[in-house]
């Protein structure tokens, strides 16, 4: 079923370019899925048959999304599918349990950990296969026990670094998460991995095995970060009503050698999708500053602007006021009043003039953009200080 699917989005994403090519309009969902048939009755195709018909409407369905996504500028242009990377499969309907197993249609009861029980109806299941060679099920079930709305009014800045993952200013206290440094703590392990593999001979069973063994390392510390990163954004959005961010550029971040390593050990990007996905489910907002807003540099006490801020200066004290800051606690509490700034005035881009800070014009923009702003109750009541 892993091979049907993926030669069935190799094959749909390459005519639906070549049609975009020749007619300037790519072909609908519909129109993909009528494909099919004729597929699985053609000799060199037959095989599709063998599998399950809706995996391969759900693979459809999928590619039109991801081409939907790239029009509306959220995601990339859709790639074709590798035999050698993660392999994926999607039921949208008909999977059950049974005890501790899963029934699968067409393949049957099939052994599996359940890591969690859940209530409710079984809807979307997904099917993968990661390169260490383990079979994970995702299964989405549709309760309705998780939309609680957030207790908490609070609005903070959200720092992310190298030295401390994440430094929260919330207006008035200060709480900094020590960074969980996963790849370091994996590194001597996955070196030896890896040296083993490259001493294989190219093409042989041994090698395969070696291949697998480096890739559950991999998998191990994509497991800590994930894990961390879930920890950590629930409590967060547990204590806030409104999280601000920097729009980090890690790209440009990652192309700076000495960084590199640390930048890609972060995970901010999996990071901010959490808060901002479970911020949703809760009501609240997810703000992220332009990464051109001077965090560093501007002073929070005077917003005087310091001119230069080397990434080495830990700790400065203003020219201008002579406040003393700490480097990731004055960024936090700047980021946590431009983010409130952009909430009371409401627009993704703020209008010019007024105090030093706008006169900058960073450009702004929300996670949610489908979603009204809305002012945070604590700002309506007065109680918010810049
Ligand atoms: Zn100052």
């Amino acid at each position: 079923m892993f091979g049907c699917s993926r030669w069935w989005w190799n094959y749909a994403l390459n005519k639906t370019i070549e049609e975009y090519k020749a007619t300037g309009k790519g072909l609908s969902r519909t129109q993909l899925n009528a494909l099919l048939p004729p597929l699985k009755k053609a000799e060199e195709t037959e095989w599709l048959a063998e599998c399950y018909s809706q995996v391969l409407q759900a693979t459809t369905l999928n590619l039109t999304r991801a081409f939907k996504n790239f029009f509306e500028k959220r995601a990339r242009f859709p790639k074709f599918k590798s035999k050698r990377s993660k392999q994926s499969i999607q039921f949208p309907q008909n999977v059950s349990r049974v005890g501790e197993n899963l029934k699968i249609p067409k393949i049957g009861i099939v052994k599996a950990k359940i890591h969690r029980w859940f209530e409710g109806r079984i809807k979307t299941v997904t099917i993968t296969l990661n390169p260490a060679g383990q079979y994970h099920a995702s299964v989405l079930v549709d309760c309705e026990c998780c939309d609680l709305p957030g207790t908490s009014d609070k609005i903070s800045g959200v720092d992310l670094g190298l030295k401390h993952f994440a430094i929260v200013h919330d207006g008035s206290k200060v709480k900094k998460y020590a960074h969980p440094k996963i790849l370091k703590k994996h590194s001597r392990n996955l070196a030896k991995k890896q040296k083993t593999l490259s001493r294989k001979k190219l093409g042989s069973n041994s090698r395969q095995k070696a291949r697998k063994l480096v890739a559950k390392v991999h998998h191990r510390i994509f497991n800590a970060r994930y894990d961390f990163c879930h920890k950590l954004s629930r409590k967060l959005v547990d204590e806030n009503q409104t999280l601000v961010f920097e729009n980090l550029n890690v790209k440009g971040m990652v192309r700076n050698h000495n960084l590199a390593k640390a930048i890609s050990d972060s995970g901010w990007g999996m990071f901010t999708n959490f808060c901002s996905y479970k911020l949703e489910q809760r009501s609240g907002q997810y703000v992220e500053v332009d990464r051109f807003f001077p965090s560093s540099k501007l002073c929070s006490e005077c917003f005087h602007l310091m001119p230069e801020m080397p990434l080495d200066v830990r700790e400065w004290t203003c020219s201008h006021c002579g406040t003393h800051h700490d480097r990731d606690e004055n960024a936090g509490k700047n980021l946590r009043a431009e983010g409130i700034r952009i909430l009371t005035s409401g627009t993704e881009v703020p209008a010019s003039g007024g105090e030093c800070k706008t006169k900058l014009g960073p450009k702004t923009k929300f996670r949610q953009s489908s979603k009204k702003l809305e002012t945070p109750a604590s700002i309506k009541r007065g109680v918010v200080h810049f």
